[in-house]
């Protein structure tokens, strides 16, 4: 780099966040209220990471990654106010569809009655059943939401059966109280969001805790849209951000973490900038923070954790611009919206079929059919298409960042796009028609976008080894730098935590923040 393209900027900030998702705005709006100075550093033109609204097509706003929320703290929702700058979250409901090849298919609601009806089609026992195995999941979800509020969660307060419903697979944990395939496939689907492994493999019983861990919709474990789609809740944070003093730049990526005798004191941008302050927080994934020092600056510790840490995507993202809404066969109607479009629908007929799914991707390079996780928000939110148009978001695994059939290409993302319309099509079969646009996210392209490493949706897997207290703390080996992101403690999802935790321990280090 050249000396005249080098800018030394030394505006007196406390605190430099390297990464605008909604864990670094996060991180940001608490210093920033606390009367810190702080400076966000964004690579993309738009704040948010992985919870944002992008208008992929003129007049569609799309949450191009996160689509759904249930994780984000009430806490940072009261104590930033996020309501009174726009945040909005209602409840999904009915929960879930789910069609069957046959014909038949299963709708979960909160009506008590009405899922007694849905499930007594099925199985008698499996009323009761599925009834204890929600008690369980949140029961399980409550014991993590507890624990989430420790900055480095205190496992020895996770009791012994709670800890074994983790270590073990979320197929055990369904099948120990219900007996229908699809039911239990569509409760077993939680614990393979964004993980790498099937339904039978140990430690997806978390996966399943964890997705029941939120508290957003006022009771535990529910999940819902945001109006507006989940960038709503980065520009709230932002706003919360920016009015409390926070300064923003974006289309900045940071190249380096600067570090001098074992201490972090600035970042350098891809333009030569660089900015100085004692304190560096990064919402970047943990291996693409420490890739941005040298590697004599990494510690043995840190450089060993990174060695063992398990970061492979394996989800694809397909938003879908339809021109009418899907007719299902199980459930006949496109004219106007019927509860079942409210709902996630789910591709996942039984544990079988989701174990395959897995399988086959890890010995074929993808799922040869795919397990898929549909939403439809414009039922409930029209204002985010043109009228009379509806979004439909897919989330489908397997579709692994490493293929062992050859990397990724434009006729392998084709394939899995069609492969994927086609799957659904068989429930749906006016889907294939209904397509004006689609935007393909495969895991590489999740990478390159949102800047998650490997595509990783999670910035690590949630599995045993790498959760409660075996995620990466706040607070790094380097002095002055600390990590706020997905891969840092309590982990992934829109829940805000990993921001506040490392809001917390800046604070709580405060002689270091603005003593230079
Ligand atoms: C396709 C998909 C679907 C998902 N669905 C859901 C869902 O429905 N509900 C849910 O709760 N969770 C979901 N998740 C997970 C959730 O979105 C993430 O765990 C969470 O949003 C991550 O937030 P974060 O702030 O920790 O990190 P990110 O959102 O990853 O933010 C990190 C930010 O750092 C920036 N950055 C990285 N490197 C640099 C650099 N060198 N310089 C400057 N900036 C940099 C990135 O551009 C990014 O903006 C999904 C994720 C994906 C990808």
């Amino acid at each position: 780099m050249s000396d005249a393209r080098r800018l030394l900027r030394a505006d007196g900030y406390d605190a430099i966040v390297v990464g605008a998702g909604h864990n670094g705005l996060v991180a940001a709006a608490y210093l920033a209220r606390a009367g810190r100075s702080v400076l966000v550093l964004e690579r993309r033109d738009v704040l948010g990471g992985a919870a944002v609204s992008e208008a992929v097509w003129p007049g569609w706003t799309v949450s191009t990654a996160s689509y759904v929320c249930s994780l984000l703290h009430p806490r940072i929702v009261s104590e930033l106010r996020l309501a009174s700058y726009g945040y909005e979250a209602y409840r999904k409901d009915p929960a879930s569809f789910t069609p069957l090849p046959d014909g038949r298919s299963l709708v979960l609601s909160r009506d008590a009655a009405e899922n007694a009806r849905e499930i007594g089609a099925f199985s008698r026992r499996d009323v009761a059943g599925f009834a204890a195995f929600e008690r369980e999941a949140e029961r399980l979800g409550s014991v993590l939401f507890e624990a989430f509020e420790a900055a480095a969660p205190d496992t020895p307060r996770i009791d012994d059966a709670a800890r074994a419903a983790f270590d073990g697979s979320a197929a055990a944990l369904v099948e120990r109280y219900v007996e229908t395939p699809v039911l239990q496939a569509t409760l077993a689907t939680d614990g393979l969001i964004g993980t790498y492994a099937g339904p039978r493999d140990a430690g997806t019983g978390y996966v399943l805790a964890h997705h029941y861990a939120g508290r957003a919709l006022g009771v535990q474990g529910a999940w819902g849209f945001v109006r507006g789609g989940m960038g709503s809740i980065s520009r709230a944070l932002a706003l919360a951000a920016r009015i409390a003093g926070c300064s923003f730049q974006t289309s900045a990526t940071v190249t380096r973490i600067l570090v001098r005798d074992g201490r972090a004191y600035g970042v350098a941008l891809d333009d030569g900038t660089e900015f100085e302050a004692p304190l560096v927080i990064s919402n970047a994934d943990p291996h693409t923070t420490f890739s941005l020092l040298a590697t004599s600056d990494v510690p043995a510790g840190t450089r060993a954790k990174l060695a063992g840490w398990k970061s492979d995507g394996c989800s694809l993202k397909l938003n879908l611009a339809l021109g009418e809404l899907p007719d299902f066969e199980a459930r006949p109607g496109r004219d106007t919206a019927a509860p079942h479009h409210r709902a996630t629908v789910h591709v996942a007929p039984s544990l079988d079929y989701l174990q395959t799914a897995h399988d086959d991707a890890r010995t074929l390079g993808a799922s040869r059919a795919p397990m898929l996780e549909c939403f439809m928000q414009t039922p409930t939110d029209p204002s985010l298409a043109p009228p009379g148009k509806h979004l439909l978001s897919i989330f489908a695994q397997y579709f692994p960042y490493e293929r062992a059939d050859g990397a990724w290409n434009d006729r392998k993302r084709e394939d899995a796009a069609n492969l994927i319309v086609a799957t659904l099509a068989r429930y749906a079969p006016n889907l294939p028609n209904a397509i004006e646009a689609r935007q393909i996210l495969a895991p590489p392209d999740l990478e390159e976008r949102f800047g998650l490493y490997r595509g990783h949706i999670f910035h690590g897997e949630l599995l045993p080894g790498q959760i409660l207290g075996d995620r990466f703390p706040a607070r790094t080996e380097i002095d002055g730098l600390l990590l706020c992101g997905s891969g840092a403690s309590p982990g992934g999802c829109v829940s805000g935590l990993p921001g506040l935790h490392a809001a917390n321990a800046a604070m709580a280090g405060a002689a270091t923040i603005g003593s230079n």
